[in-house]
Protein backbone atom coordinates (compact mmCIF):
# COMPACT_ATOMS: atom_id res chain seq x y z
CA UNK A 1 0.00 0.00 0.00
CA UNK A 2 2.64 2.34 1.02
CA UNK A 3 4.82 1.59 -2.46
CA UNK A 4 1.81 3.16 -4.69
CA UNK A 5 1.10 6.84 -3.96
CA UNK A 6 -2.40 7.82 -3.65
CA UNK A 7 -2.48 11.68 -5.22
CA UNK A 8 -5.21 13.86 -4.11
CA UNK A 9 -6.62 14.41 -7.17
CA UNK A 10 -6.65 11.92 -10.57
CA UNK A 11 -8.12 11.96 -13.66
CA UNK A 12 -10.31 8.33 -14.80
CA UNK A 13 -9.73 6.57 -18.02
CA UNK A 14 -11.72 4.37 -20.20
CA UNK A 15 -11.46 2.05 -22.54
CA UNK A 16 -14.36 4.42 -24.53
CA UNK A 17 -11.83 7.33 -23.97
CA UNK A 18 -9.22 6.00 -25.44
CA UNK A 19 -11.31 4.47 -28.60
CA UNK A 20 -12.56 8.14 -29.18
CA UNK A 21 -9.09 9.56 -29.59
CA UNK A 22 -7.53 6.59 -31.62
CA UNK A 23 -10.90 7.01 -33.88
CA UNK A 24 -10.57 10.99 -34.07
CA UNK A 25 -6.17 9.67 -34.87
CA UNK A 26 -7.23 7.08 -37.54
CA UNK A 27 -10.42 8.39 -39.36
CA UNK A 28 -10.97 12.61 -38.14
CA UNK A 29 -9.36 16.09 -38.17
CA UNK A 30 -6.87 16.59 -35.52
CA UNK A 31 -8.09 19.94 -35.13
CA UNK A 32 -10.68 22.56 -36.39
CA UNK A 33 -13.04 18.97 -37.25
CA UNK A 34 -16.27 18.21 -35.82
CA UNK A 35 -15.42 17.21 -32.43
CA UNK A 36 -15.02 20.60 -31.10
CA UNK A 37 -18.69 21.62 -32.29
CA UNK A 38 -19.84 18.21 -30.93
CA UNK A 39 -18.82 18.57 -27.27
CA UNK A 40 -19.74 22.12 -27.50
CA UNK A 41 -23.45 21.13 -28.30
CA UNK A 42 -23.16 18.35 -25.51
CA UNK A 43 -22.00 20.91 -23.04
CA UNK A 44 -24.49 23.31 -23.58
CA UNK A 45 -26.96 20.73 -23.21
CA UNK A 46 -25.97 19.38 -19.79
CA UNK A 47 -25.86 22.34 -18.29
CA UNK A 48 -28.28 24.17 -20.28
CA UNK A 49 -26.96 27.06 -21.61
CA UNK A 50 -27.47 28.16 -25.10
CA UNK A 51 -23.14 29.29 -25.45
CA UNK A 52 -20.54 27.29 -25.32
CA UNK A 53 -17.19 28.34 -26.83
CA UNK A 54 -13.91 25.46 -26.15
CA UNK A 55 -10.69 26.63 -25.90
CA UNK A 56 -7.10 25.30 -24.72
CA UNK A 57 -7.74 25.95 -20.61
CA UNK A 58 -9.37 27.68 -18.48
CA UNK A 59 -6.70 30.29 -17.89
CA UNK A 60 -7.39 31.36 -21.91
CA UNK A 61 -11.54 31.04 -21.24
CA UNK A 62 -11.12 33.61 -18.45
CA UNK A 63 -9.05 35.57 -20.61
CA UNK A 64 -11.36 35.38 -22.96
CA UNK A 65 -14.68 36.40 -21.16
CA UNK A 66 -12.93 39.30 -19.50
CA UNK A 67 -11.62 40.58 -22.63
CA UNK A 68 -15.16 40.23 -24.44
CA UNK A 69 -16.75 42.09 -21.30
CA UNK A 70 -14.77 44.59 -22.21
CA UNK A 71 -12.38 44.92 -19.10
CA UNK A 72 -9.28 47.23 -20.50
CA UNK A 73 -6.43 49.41 -18.99
CA UNK A 74 -7.62 51.55 -15.84
CA UNK A 75 -10.45 49.03 -15.32
CA UNK A 76 -10.82 46.97 -12.12
CA UNK A 77 -11.59 42.93 -11.37
CA UNK A 78 -12.17 41.77 -7.87
CA UNK A 79 -11.66 37.81 -7.16
CA UNK A 80 -10.95 35.59 -4.27
CA UNK A 81 -7.83 35.30 -2.95
CA UNK A 82 -8.34 31.39 -2.41
CA UNK A 83 -8.14 30.45 -5.54
CA UNK A 84 -5.52 29.42 -8.30
CA UNK A 85 -3.56 32.36 -9.80
CA UNK A 86 -5.71 32.39 -13.02
CA UNK A 87 -8.88 33.07 -11.70
CA UNK A 88 -7.02 36.84 -11.17
CA UNK A 89 -4.39 36.92 -13.98
CA UNK A 90 -6.99 37.27 -16.45
CA UNK A 91 -7.76 40.70 -15.51
CA UNK A 92 -3.95 41.64 -15.90
CA UNK A 93 -3.74 39.69 -19.10
CA UNK A 94 -6.16 42.44 -20.10
CA UNK A 95 -4.28 45.52 -18.53
CA UNK A 96 -6.81 46.16 -15.61
CA UNK A 97 -5.96 46.27 -12.00
CA UNK A 98 -7.21 43.50 -9.72
CA UNK A 99 -8.28 43.64 -6.18
CA UNK A 100 -9.26 40.74 -3.44
CA UNK A 101 -12.58 40.08 -1.17
CA UNK A 102 -11.94 37.66 1.54
CA UNK A 103 -13.70 34.85 1.96
CA UNK A 104 -16.57 33.43 4.27
CA UNK A 105 -14.66 30.59 6.03
CA UNK A 106 -18.32 29.36 6.12
CA UNK A 107 -18.48 28.08 2.72
CA UNK A 108 -14.80 28.84 1.73
CA UNK A 109 -15.94 31.49 -1.50
CA UNK A 110 -16.02 35.15 -1.55
CA UNK A 111 -17.53 36.11 1.10
CA UNK A 112 -21.28 38.24 0.33
CA UNK A 113 -21.15 40.08 3.64
CA UNK A 114 -17.19 41.41 3.19
CA UNK A 115 -18.39 42.11 -0.63
CA UNK A 116 -21.04 44.22 0.66
CA UNK A 117 -19.47 46.33 2.77
CA UNK A 118 -16.24 46.74 0.05
CA UNK A 119 -18.79 47.72 -2.26
CA UNK A 120 -19.81 50.91 -0.38
CA UNK A 121 -16.54 51.72 -0.28
CA UNK A 122 -15.51 51.46 -3.58
CA UNK A 123 -18.62 53.46 -4.69
CA UNK A 124 -17.23 56.34 -2.04
CA UNK A 125 -14.21 56.31 -3.71
CA UNK A 126 -15.47 56.39 -7.04
CA UNK A 127 -12.82 52.84 -8.23
CA UNK A 128 -15.83 50.25 -8.93
CA UNK A 129 -15.02 47.11 -10.19
CA UNK A 130 -16.24 46.12 -13.74
CA UNK A 131 -15.98 42.59 -13.31
CA UNK A 132 -15.79 40.41 -10.24
CA UNK A 133 -14.47 36.46 -11.02
CA UNK A 134 -16.42 34.75 -8.42
CA UNK A 135 -14.67 31.02 -7.67
CA UNK A 136 -17.01 28.51 -6.59
CA UNK A 137 -14.83 26.80 -4.24
CA UNK A 138 -13.61 22.82 -4.23
CA UNK A 139 -17.16 22.56 -6.08
CA UNK A 140 -19.23 23.95 -4.09
CA UNK A 141 -21.39 27.27 -5.45
CA UNK A 142 -21.09 30.91 -4.37
CA UNK A 143 -24.93 31.95 -3.87
CA UNK A 144 -24.83 33.90 -7.11
CA UNK A 145 -28.64 35.09 -6.57
CA UNK A 146 -27.32 37.17 -3.60
CA UNK A 147 -24.51 37.43 -5.78
CA UNK A 148 -26.12 39.31 -8.79
CA UNK A 149 -28.70 41.58 -6.48
CA UNK A 150 -25.88 43.13 -4.77
CA UNK A 151 -23.88 43.83 -7.96
CA UNK A 152 -26.75 44.84 -10.25
CA UNK A 153 -27.02 48.13 -8.94
CA UNK A 154 -23.83 48.56 -9.80
CA UNK A 155 -23.46 47.40 -13.42
CA UNK A 156 -20.83 44.81 -12.49
CA UNK A 157 -20.77 41.81 -14.93
CA UNK A 158 -19.91 38.58 -12.98
CA UNK A 159 -18.08 35.55 -14.21
CA UNK A 160 -18.32 32.58 -12.47
CA UNK A 161 -14.98 30.67 -12.25
CA UNK A 162 -16.41 27.40 -12.18
CA UNK A 163 -13.30 25.43 -13.00
CA UNK A 164 -14.13 23.30 -10.03
CA UNK A 165 -17.39 23.06 -10.10
CA UNK A 166 -18.98 21.40 -13.42
CA UNK A 167 -21.81 18.95 -12.29
CA UNK A 168 -22.36 20.56 -9.13
CA UNK A 169 -25.58 22.56 -8.57
CA UNK A 170 -27.51 25.65 -7.77
CA UNK A 171 -30.89 26.45 -7.67
CA UNK A 172 -32.82 23.58 -9.30
CA UNK A 173 -29.51 23.23 -12.26
CA UNK A 174 -26.41 22.62 -13.32
CA UNK A 175 -23.71 24.53 -12.61
CA UNK A 176 -23.40 26.50 -16.38
CA UNK A 177 -26.99 27.61 -16.44
CA UNK A 178 -25.75 30.88 -16.21
CA UNK A 179 -28.93 32.69 -15.02
CA UNK A 180 -27.25 34.71 -12.44
CA UNK A 181 -23.66 36.07 -14.21
CA UNK A 182 -22.57 36.68 -17.91
CA UNK A 183 -20.22 33.95 -18.43
CA UNK A 184 -19.36 30.38 -17.01
CA UNK A 185 -15.78 28.98 -17.04
CA UNK A 186 -15.05 25.49 -16.98
CA UNK A 187 -11.27 23.80 -16.61
CA UNK A 188 -10.52 20.39 -18.21
CA UNK A 189 -7.25 19.87 -16.60
CA UNK A 190 -6.68 16.28 -15.53
CA UNK A 191 -7.61 17.02 -11.75
CA UNK A 192 -10.78 18.72 -12.14
CA UNK A 193 -14.01 17.06 -13.04
CA UNK A 194 -13.61 15.86 -16.61
CA UNK A 195 -10.82 16.37 -18.52
CA UNK A 196 -9.02 17.18 -22.03
CA UNK A 197 -5.70 17.07 -20.67
CA UNK A 198 -5.76 20.59 -21.33
CA UNK A 199 -8.79 22.64 -22.09
CA UNK A 200 -12.05 24.83 -20.93
CA UNK A 201 -14.91 26.39 -21.97
CA UNK A 202 -16.59 29.64 -21.58
CA UNK A 203 -20.40 29.49 -21.16
CA UNK A 204 -22.90 32.22 -21.58
CA UNK A 205 -26.26 33.38 -22.07
CA UNK A 206 -25.56 36.45 -24.19
CA UNK A 207 -25.20 35.92 -27.94
CA UNK A 208 -23.30 39.06 -28.03
CA UNK A 209 -20.72 38.30 -25.64
CA UNK A 210 -20.60 34.90 -27.24
CA UNK A 211 -19.88 36.12 -30.78
CA UNK A 212 -16.91 37.97 -29.37
CA UNK A 213 -15.76 35.21 -27.18
CA UNK A 214 -15.69 32.92 -30.46
CA UNK A 215 -13.92 35.72 -32.63
CA UNK A 216 -11.46 36.02 -30.14
CA UNK A 217 -10.27 32.15 -29.62
CA UNK A 218 -9.45 32.23 -33.38
CA UNK A 219 -6.81 35.63 -33.91
CA UNK A 220 -9.97 37.77 -33.99
CA UNK A 221 -10.88 36.73 -37.32
CA UNK A 222 -14.22 36.70 -38.65
CA UNK A 223 -15.16 34.07 -41.56
CA UNK A 224 -19.37 34.78 -41.58
CA UNK A 225 -19.88 36.74 -44.71
CA UNK A 226 -23.15 37.92 -42.62
CA UNK A 227 -21.32 39.60 -40.59
CA UNK A 228 -19.05 41.07 -42.95
CA UNK A 229 -19.79 44.53 -44.63
CA UNK A 230 -18.62 44.35 -47.66
CA UNK A 231 -20.39 41.08 -49.50
CA UNK A 232 -19.12 41.37 -52.87
CA UNK A 233 -16.21 39.09 -51.67
CA UNK A 234 -14.62 36.46 -53.23
CA UNK A 235 -15.06 32.82 -51.65
CA UNK A 236 -11.94 32.59 -49.57
CA UNK A 237 -12.32 35.81 -48.00
CA UNK A 238 -11.81 36.30 -44.07
CA UNK A 239 -11.06 39.34 -41.86
CA UNK A 240 -9.15 40.26 -38.78
CA UNK A 241 -11.58 42.90 -36.89
CA UNK A 242 -9.83 42.83 -34.16
CA UNK A 243 -6.33 41.60 -32.42
CA UNK A 244 -7.38 37.52 -30.96
CA UNK A 245 -5.33 34.57 -30.47
CA UNK A 246 -4.46 30.96 -31.13
CA UNK A 247 -6.78 29.49 -28.07
CA UNK A 248 -8.36 27.00 -30.09
CA UNK A 249 -8.89 23.49 -28.40
CA UNK A 250 -7.78 20.38 -31.11
CA UNK A 251 -10.18 17.57 -32.06
CA UNK A 252 -8.37 14.85 -30.12
CA UNK A 253 -9.13 16.66 -26.88
CA UNK A 254 -12.58 17.46 -27.48
CA UNK A 255 -13.16 13.60 -28.47
CA UNK A 256 -11.69 12.96 -24.66
CA UNK A 257 -14.14 15.41 -23.55
CA UNK A 258 -17.11 14.08 -25.40
CA UNK A 259 -16.18 10.79 -23.87
CA UNK A 260 -15.54 11.94 -20.02
CA UNK A 261 -18.82 13.79 -20.53
CA UNK A 262 -20.86 10.21 -21.00
CA UNK A 263 -19.30 9.43 -17.29
CA UNK A 264 -19.65 12.62 -15.79
CA UNK A 265 -23.11 12.09 -13.37
CA UNK A 266 -21.27 8.85 -12.50
CA UNK A 267 -18.60 10.35 -11.35
CA UNK A 268 -20.24 12.92 -9.36
CA UNK A 269 -22.29 10.51 -7.60
CA UNK A 270 -18.58 8.58 -6.78
CA UNK A 271 -16.98 11.65 -5.87
CA UNK A 272 -20.14 12.80 -3.38
CA UNK A 273 -19.91 9.45 -1.92
CA UNK A 274 -16.52 9.03 -0.69
CA UNK A 275 -17.18 13.19 0.42
CA UNK A 276 -20.57 11.01 3.04
CA UNK A 277 -17.49 8.42 3.88
CA UNK A 278 -14.67 11.03 4.93
CA UNK A 279 -17.27 13.28 6.86
CA UNK A 280 -18.74 10.32 8.98
CA UNK A 281 -14.80 8.59 9.31
CA UNK A 282 -13.14 11.54 10.22
CA UNK A 283 -15.71 12.98 12.84
CA UNK A 284 -14.21 13.91 16.59
CA UNK A 285 -10.62 14.52 15.30
CA UNK A 286 -9.14 17.54 15.85
CA UNK A 287 -10.48 18.83 12.31
CA UNK A 288 -12.96 21.13 10.78
CA UNK A 289 -14.62 19.42 8.01
CA UNK A 290 -15.26 20.85 4.79
CA UNK A 291 -18.86 23.32 4.11
CA UNK A 292 -21.84 21.55 2.55
CA UNK A 293 -24.32 23.54 0.54
CA UNK A 294 -27.69 23.88 1.55
CA UNK A 295 -28.78 20.29 -0.22
CA UNK A 296 -30.33 19.66 -2.94
CA UNK A 297 -30.66 23.63 -3.30
CA UNK A 298 -26.88 24.05 -3.82
CA UNK A 299 -25.08 20.72 -3.69
CA UNK A 300 -21.30 20.28 -4.42
CA UNK A 301 -19.46 18.63 -7.08
CA UNK A 302 -17.01 17.91 -4.49
CA UNK A 303 -13.44 18.32 -6.89
CA UNK A 304 -11.56 18.90 -3.66
CA UNK A 305 -12.01 17.29 0.02
CA UNK A 306 -10.55 20.17 2.47
CA UNK A 307 -10.14 20.02 5.96
CA UNK A 308 -8.98 22.73 8.30
CA UNK A 309 -6.84 21.47 11.46
CA UNK A 310 -7.91 22.76 14.31
CA UNK A 311 -4.04 23.57 15.44
CA UNK A 312 -2.29 25.17 12.19
CA UNK A 313 1.19 24.32 13.57
CA UNK A 314 0.64 20.31 13.18
CA UNK A 315 -0.60 21.21 9.70
CA UNK A 316 3.14 20.47 8.09
CA UNK A 317 4.10 17.70 10.33
CA UNK A 318 0.69 15.42 9.06
CA UNK A 319 1.89 17.10 5.53
CA UNK A 320 5.23 15.27 5.76
CA UNK A 321 3.53 12.33 7.71
CA UNK A 322 0.80 10.92 4.98
CA UNK A 323 3.48 11.90 2.05
CA UNK A 324 5.45 9.71 3.97
CA UNK A 325 3.16 6.85 3.89
CA UNK A 326 2.59 7.42 0.25
CA UNK A 327 -0.53 9.98 0.50
CA UNK A 328 0.07 12.70 -2.03
CA UNK A 329 -2.20 15.51 0.02
CA UNK A 330 -1.59 19.04 -0.89
CA UNK A 331 -2.54 22.58 -0.56
CA UNK A 332 -5.22 24.53 -2.11
CA UNK A 333 -3.91 27.12 -2.53
CA UNK A 334 -1.35 29.38 -1.47
CA UNK A 335 -3.36 33.18 -1.39
CA UNK A 336 -2.97 35.01 -3.96
CA UNK A 337 -2.13 38.09 -2.84
CA UNK A 338 1.19 36.21 -1.00
CA UNK A 339 2.62 35.67 -4.26
CA UNK A 340 5.82 37.68 -5.32
CA UNK A 341 4.36 39.01 -8.54
CA UNK A 342 1.18 39.90 -6.71
CA UNK A 343 3.30 41.36 -3.97
CA UNK A 344 5.53 44.01 -5.96
CA UNK A 345 1.67 45.26 -7.10
CA UNK A 346 1.65 46.03 -3.34
CA UNK A 347 -0.37 43.41 -1.57
CA UNK A 348 0.81 42.70 1.65
CA UNK A 349 0.81 39.79 4.63
CA UNK A 350 -2.73 40.66 6.98
CA UNK A 351 -4.79 42.25 3.83
CA UNK A 352 -7.52 39.27 3.84
CA UNK A 353 -7.31 37.67 7.47
CA UNK A 354 -9.86 34.63 6.95
CA UNK A 355 -7.84 33.34 3.56
CA UNK A 356 -4.96 33.68 5.66
CA UNK A 357 -6.47 31.91 8.57
CA UNK A 358 -7.23 29.18 6.52
CA UNK A 359 -4.37 28.87 4.47
CA UNK A 360 -2.64 28.13 7.49
CA UNK A 361 -4.49 25.19 8.57
CA UNK A 362 -5.84 23.95 5.03
CA UNK A 363 -4.58 20.18 3.66
CA UNK A 364 -6.65 18.42 0.54
CA UNK A 365 -7.05 14.71 1.18
CA UNK A 366 -7.31 12.63 -1.94
CA UNK A 367 -10.56 12.47 -3.57
CA UNK A 368 -11.49 11.31 -7.43
CA UNK A 369 -13.52 8.47 -8.73
CA UNK A 370 -11.28 6.07 -8.87
CA UNK A 371 -9.77 5.96 -5.53
CA UNK A 372 -11.32 2.78 -3.90
CA UNK A 373 -12.98 2.43 -0.35
CA UNK A 374 -9.83 0.41 0.55
CA UNK A 375 -7.27 3.23 0.06
CA UNK A 376 -9.72 6.30 1.36
CA UNK A 377 -10.17 3.84 4.78
CA UNK A 378 -6.12 3.97 4.54
CA UNK A 379 -6.10 7.64 4.51
CA UNK A 380 -8.73 7.53 7.19
CA UNK A 381 -6.19 5.31 9.30
CA UNK A 382 -3.16 6.96 8.74
CA UNK A 383 -4.69 10.51 9.57
CA UNK A 384 -6.28 9.42 12.37
CA UNK A 385 -3.22 7.35 13.56
CA UNK A 386 -1.17 10.87 13.46
CA UNK A 387 -3.64 12.53 15.83
CA UNK A 388 -3.22 9.41 18.42
CA UNK A 389 0.10 9.26 18.51
CA UNK A 390 2.29 10.87 16.41
CA UNK A 391 1.17 14.36 17.02
CA UNK A 392 0.72 13.83 20.92
CA UNK A 393 4.40 12.27 21.26
CA UNK A 394 5.56 15.34 18.88
CA UNK A 395 4.20 18.16 21.26
CA UNK A 396 6.00 19.06 24.20
C1 LIG B 1 -7.50 24.92 -12.57
C2 LIG B 1 -8.04 26.26 -12.34
C3 LIG B 1 -7.92 27.29 -13.27
C4 LIG B 1 -7.08 27.17 -14.50
O1 LIG B 1 -7.43 26.09 -15.27
P1 LIG B 1 -6.51 25.66 -16.50
O2 LIG B 1 -7.48 24.88 -17.36
O3 LIG B 1 -5.40 24.84 -15.95
O4 LIG B 1 -6.04 26.89 -17.17
C5 LIG B 1 -8.54 28.49 -13.02
N1 LIG B 1 -9.25 28.69 -11.89
C6 LIG B 1 -9.37 27.73 -10.95
C7 LIG B 1 -10.18 28.01 -9.74
C8 LIG B 1 -8.76 26.49 -11.14
O5 LIG B 1 -8.84 25.56 -10.19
Amino acid sequence: MTTKLIPYGRHSISDDDIAAVVEVMKHGNLTQGDRVPVLERALSEYVNAPYVTLVNSATSALHLACKALGVASGDLVWTSPVSFVASANCARYCGADVDFVDIDPKTLNLSLDALQEKLLQARSKGRLPKVIVCVHFAGLTVDMRRLRLLTAEYDIALVEDASHALGADYAGEKVGAGRYSDAVVFSFHPVKMITTAEGGAVVTRNETLHTRVRRLRSHGIERDMLKIENKEQPPWYYEQVELGFNFRLSDLQAALGLSQLQRLDKMVVRRRQLAAQYDHSLQGLPLVLPPRGNEPETSSCWHLYLIRLEEPELRLALYQYLHKHGIGVQVHYIPIHFQPDYRQLGFEYGQFPQSENYYERCLTLPLYPDLTDAEQMYVVERITRFFKTVARSDSP
